[in-house]
């Protein structure tokens, strides 16, 4: 695999706060060595990029919430590289989390269990319940299956932001905070992965995801879905925060004609607006699926470019749709 572009520091032995040049690597192995030695390392999922630490090193798993300011009662998902694993970190597989890991694993769905004791409980937030995933991406699992110990992952983007759906938007978030990049593709997906709760006897779907509603409920026809109303975002807590969001101010219009054509705004969407160079940045998306893969890149685009407000298109909230329109009303939620 190709050499580091970054020179190396001196990365054994250090504090993973004191780092202070990020390594961008290709190769898994030299990324899983680096996050054995306690440092964090950013890695490439189907769904959005990573950041890794060892999810059984304490002061690993607090580095995480420092480097991307993340507040200390969102929950992380622990990230294995075969599901054989999930014994190492919970307990009480139920029929329906077993329906769903058969179906669905590896891939991009993270399933919500209770937790083992043995299992930090800053990894959990001090939940009973620790969120699972087998990531389905190649690079992912030769990581995985490199770091052999489970691995803590929120998205690797600073708190709040838009999810990192390539290397370069992880270094342009993270770089200097964190020991090392393992860069490949951008994440097919775009989306990060479905939260499903399978802790008590109804599995309940705590965040629309990569995979739709409608193929869970092929599995488990029960599912329940939970209010996004504040008494019950706590089952979740990470969605109760204002999320996704660029600097530039994001707006939800149901037509591109509502988009209003200036060359400080942006708009994307399934419609083609009439006049596109009239927007600073335009994208037309051919399919639910392909504005999900684009939307956070189109994002961070519009900061670089320097646009002040982003006119989204709604879609109907099925299949894909309900993810991302999940992702859209939180990065055009008020302050
Ligand atoms: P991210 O930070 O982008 O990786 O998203 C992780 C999501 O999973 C957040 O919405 C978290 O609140 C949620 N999550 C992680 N662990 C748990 C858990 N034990 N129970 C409920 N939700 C969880
Ligand atoms: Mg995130």
């Amino acid at each position: 695999m190709g050499a580091p572009v970054h020179a190396q520091h001196r990365l054994s032995g250090i504090a993973p706060t004191d780092v202070l040049q990020t390594l961008l690597t290709d190769s898994p192995d030299e990324a899983a060595a680096l996050l054995r030695r306690g440092h964090l390392v950013a890695f490439p999922t189907e769904t959005v990029y990573g950041l890794g630490a060892d999810a059984t090193n304490p002061d690993a798993v607090s580095a995480i919430f420092r480097a991307k300011a993340r507040p200390t009662d969102n929950p992380l998902i622990v990230h294995l590289a075969h599901a054989s694993e999930i014994a190492k970190v919970a307990y009480h597989v139920s029929p329906s989390a077993r329906a769903l890991i058969r179906a669905f694993f590896p891939g991009p769905l993270t399933v919500v269990l209770r937790k083992r004791p043995s299992l930090l409980s800053t990894v959990t937030a001090h939940l009973g319940t620790v969120a699972v995933r087998v990531p389905a991406h190649p690079m992912a699992s030769r990581f995985l299956s490199a770091c052999a110990c489970p691995v803590a992952a929120p998205s690797a983007n600073r708190s709040g932001r838009p999810s990192a759906t390539t290397w370069e938007a992880a270094r342009d978030d993270l770089d200097g905070r964190i020991a090392a990049i393992l860069r490949c593709a951008p994440s097919m997906e775009g989306i990060e992965s479905t939260v499903v709760d399978c802790s008590r006897p109804e599995p309940e779907l705590l965040r629309a995801g990569a995979i739709s509603l409608e193929a869970i409920r092929t599995v488990v026809p029960n599912i329940a879905v939970a209010s996004v109303a504040p008494n019950h975002a706590v089952r979740s807590p990470g969605m109760r925060y204002r999320h996704y969001a660029p600097s530039a101010r994001v707006a939800l219009v149901d037509t591109a004609k509502e988009a209003v054509p200036h060359p400080l705004h942006a708009y994307i969407g399934l419609e083609r607006p009439s006049c596109t160079d009239t927007f600073g940045l335009c994208h037309h998306a051919l399919d639910a699926p392909g504005y999900g893969h684009v939307l956070f890149s189109f994002f961070r685009q519009c900061e670089k470019a320097g646009i002040r407000a982003i006119f989204c298109q709604a879609v109907p909230e099925t299949g894909i749709g309900r993810a991302l329109m999940d992702r859209l009303r939180r990065a055009a939620a008020p302050q």
